[in-house]
């Protein structure tokens, strides 16, 4: 059973290959992104703790991640459901939590897989990404996005996120900095690391992704 950590900055690009994978291995993605953004539209209480944060592109607390992640990775243990985690750990305390619950849960991660893309090209992709409202899909429009232009995958419609805009992006790197590529260096100690060169067409990277497995028998 696969079990999979996606590393890589806002904008890498790792929810999308996420999917390239997901059909690949038959694996389910937690995006937590995803999770967060669905109960703020429910309005839950976790969806208005979490809004705030969000919005301003600080990160949501690790208590709070961390128990969300607990049950949801019992429970594809419990089905045998193989899985991409796409946007957690994204702290240390994170990631001492996930590996410490699998080793409770008696397995052990895959792989962290870092989609390794310079900032410039982050903070160039980020201003121009559109996401679907319908599948999260996004696109990126780096000249504006052309008028009535909908989501490819679905045909729903499209919006800019809230922490997309530039003051934000700015601030989601700079948390990112701080909080999650010091994950780079603690799984590259736990050998637990992978990386691909993030820069190229969506299908080059895939590419180089699914080489990568084969080589390493990940399956
Ligand atoms: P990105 O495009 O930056 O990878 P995501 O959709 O993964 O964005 O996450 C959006 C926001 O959700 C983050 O900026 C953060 O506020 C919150 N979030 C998602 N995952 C986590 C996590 N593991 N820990 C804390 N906050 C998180
Ligand atoms: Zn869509």
């Amino acid at each position: 059973m696969i079990r999979l950590v996606l590393l890589g900055g806002p904008g890498s690009g790792k929810g999308t290959q996420a999917d390239v994978l997901k059909k690949k291995y038959a694996l389910v993605k937690l995006s937590t992104g995803d999770l967060l953004r669905q109960e703020i539209a429910k309005n839950s209480e976790l969806g208005k703790q979490a809004k705030s944060f969000m919005n301003k592109g600080e990160l949501v607390s690790d208590a709070i991640m961390i128990g969300i992640l607990e049950h949801i990775t019992a429970d594809f243990e419990a089905k045998g459901q193989g899985y991409i985690l796409d946007g957690f750990p994204r702290t240390v305390p994170q990631a001492e939590a996930l590996l410490s619950m699998l080793g409770k849960q008696g397995v052990t991660l895959s792989t962290a897989l870092l989609i390794d893309v310079p900032e410039e090209e982050l903070v160039r992709r980020l201003s121009s990404r559109w996401t679907c409202v319908r599948c999260s899909a996004t696109v990126g429009y780096p000249d504006g996005k052309p008028e009535g232009a909908v989501c490819a995958q679905c045909g729903g419609e499209l919006y800019q996120r809230e922490d997309d805009k530039r003051e934000t992006i700015l601030n989601r790197m700079s948390v990112y900095k701080k909080n999650t590529e010091p994950l780079i260096a603690y799984f590259r100690e736990k050998k637990m690391l992978e990386r691909v060169d993030g820069f190229g067409t969506f299908e080059e990277i895939s590419g180089r992704i699914l080489d990568l497995f084969a080589k390493k028998n990940i399956r």
